[in-house]
């Protein structure tokens, strides 16, 4: 049987979720061997863009170029897996959707030029094409990734966490940020997968991963607001990752 044809592509991105997928030192051979590798411009010269089996797409869609590269992959492949943030809901370059663009260059680069043609509005892969699996994370967690590759090859889904980061940080028995010292802490909506990394280190989740399916969003706000925070400091929380999140009305 031939082996499955598999690209790796990245749009606007910092190329933080292929750079996770090459630092999979102990399983990338096997990965590789089982894999017909088509197109990784990050990992070899030689690429091919015809027909994939999988696609793996990084980042979020910026410029017109990435719609169109999109779109092209798409078109080329039997399953497009969005990985990272950045592909599954924008991520840090969607955060200043909702910004006057003349405004932001005017700040950062004493400009009122667009001079990278960016001034449209960032969106997740899922709002121009059909995404067939979204492996968030900022960036991926390594054995999602493997977990992921292995799934599809055997022709299956993967099982990725689908409940809210609280939950691994209660398995772990940390000392809750939120209800304990008042911090705003993103883990009651956010998916979990990264074993509550932030919060047993100390630090608030920052919803890096992006939300959950269907996020219980009023009775987070709900906390957050009675400990005193305003309606900016949700947004600017909440939508650093995922700037399509909904902040309900009475926040
Ligand atoms: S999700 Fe994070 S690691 Fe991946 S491209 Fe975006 S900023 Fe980089
Ligand atoms: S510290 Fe954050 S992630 Fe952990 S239980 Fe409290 S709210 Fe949830
Ligand atoms: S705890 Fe939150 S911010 Fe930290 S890695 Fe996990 S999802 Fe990201």
């Amino acid at each position: 049987m031939s082996k499955p044809r598999v690209g790796i592509f990245g749009l606007t991105s910092c190329a933080g979720d292929q750079l996770a997928i090459l630092n999979c030192e102990d399983e990338l051979l096997d990965i590789i061997g089982a894999v017909d590798l088509k197109s990784f411009v990050m990992a070899q010269s030689d690429n091919e863009e015809k027909e994939f089996d999988v696609a793996f797409v990084e980042g979020a869609v910026v410029t017109e170029e990435n719609e169109e590269k999109l779109r092209e992959v798409r078109e080329k492949s039997a399953i497009l897996v969005a990985i990272g943030t950045c592909a599954c809901w924008g991520g840090i370059p969607a955060s200043a959707n909702g910004i006057e663009r003349v405004e932001l260059y005017r700040q950062v680069y004493d400009t009122e030029e667009d001079y990278f043609k960016c001034g449209r509005t960032v969106l997740p892969l899922k709002e121009i094409v059909r995404v067939d699996l979204s492996v968030p994370g900022c960036p991926i967690e390594k054995d999602q990734i493997i977990a992921a590759v292995g799934s599809l090859l055997h022709g299956v889904s993967p099982v990725l966490p689908t409940y809210a980061v609280c939950t691994e940080c209660r398995f772990k028995e940390n000392r809750c940020l939120l209800v304990k010292d008042d911090l705003l802490c993103c883990g009651p909506i956010t998916l979990a997968g990264c074993g509550a990394r932030c919060p047993s280190h100390g630090l608030p989740c920052k919803g890096c991963r992006g939300p959950v399916e269907e996020p219980n969003a009023a009775s987070e706000f709900d906390i957050l607001k009675e400990k005193g925070y305003t309606r900016h400091d949700l947004e600017k929380a909440f939508r650093t990752f995922a700037y399509s999140i909904e902040i309900p009305e009475r926040a």
